[in-house]
């Protein structure tokens, strides 16, 4: 990796930046998910590169629909492990929630190299190599999934999802959680709950509220889904994004 001085003013976003290429040229990330790190990056610079009030509370109800869960998964491609290997293993266990490699771009040559590495940090089990199932609507090598997994899953924590893959597993009937900094793409915009946070903060956040929600009842967690707009939330974050960019 570059050697990034530790008192550079973008020290952490060069750092990040780092991890991404460090990804991409041990074949982890294909090579357009730089460019989506990009856009990533510049919604972040719009919210303050911190976990805003809104994101919070998505943070919170993800908890609570994990924790609600029969058959929870946790969705993973390439960029979530490059930036949040560790941190999607421990809030898996935390749930306790599956974990499933899914590609936009999929080889299965990727595939093995991604779960390789969740396996050579602490992950037992990680499905998604031995795709026998198909999300109904999507002809393309995404919809491939594993049926004991995402297939059968009635809730999927989806970071940095595509719109189509997001709205084909709504289709399906489960709920989607997704994180995603833009709240104008077309992922944000048909999940069920949309956390505008960056993954590198939203996950560990979320494994936070699991622990304080853990002591609740299935009631309790239900009165707290019932609360959520998602609508309303994406609507307060582009207010909230108008206002900062007037008071800057
Ligand atoms: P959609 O199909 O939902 O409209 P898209 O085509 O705009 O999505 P993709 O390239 O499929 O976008 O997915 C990348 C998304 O992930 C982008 O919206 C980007 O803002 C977001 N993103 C990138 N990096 C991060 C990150 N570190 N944390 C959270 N979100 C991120």
């Amino acid at each position: 990796m570059t050697r990034i001085p530790k008192n550079h003013p973008r020290y952490k976003s060069l750092m990040t930046r780092e991890k991404i290429s460090l990804a991409m040229k041990k074949g982890l990330v294909h090579e357009t998910g730089l460019i989506a790190h990009g856009r990533g990056e510049a919604f972040d610079y719009l919210i303050g590169e911190k976990t805003q009030p809104f994101a919070e509370m998505a943070e919170k109800i993800a908890a609570a629909l994990l924790l609600y869960a029969k058959n929870p998964v946790i969705s993973l491609n390439g960029n979530v492990v490059a930036l949040s290997a560790k941190e999607c293993i421990s809030l898996s266990n935390a749930v306790p929630a599956k974990l499933e490699v899914n590609l936009f771009h999929r080889t299965n040559e990727r595939v093995k190299k991604i779960i390789d590495n969740l396996k050579s940090i602490g992950a037992k089990e990680v499905y998604g190599f031995n795709a026998n199932a198909y999300i109904p609507g999507l002809n393309h090598d995404r919809g491939l999934c594993e049926k004991d997994s995402i297939y059968s899953a009635d809730t999927v924590l989806v970071p940095l999802e595509d719109g189509d893959r997001c709205q084909a597993l709504r289709n399906m009937g489960k709920i989607v959680i997704t994180i995603d900094l833009n709240p104008l793409s077309r992922t944000s915009k048909t999940a069920n709950v949309t956390i505008v946070d960056n993954v590198i903060r939203a996950i560990p956040t979320i494994e936070k509220w699991i622990k304080v929600l853990k002591r609740n009842d299935k009631s309790e967690l239900n009165s707290l889904i019932d609360t959520w707009d998602n609508e309303k939330m994406l609507k307060e974050v582009l207010c909230f994004i108008s206002r900062r960019l007037q008071d800057l």
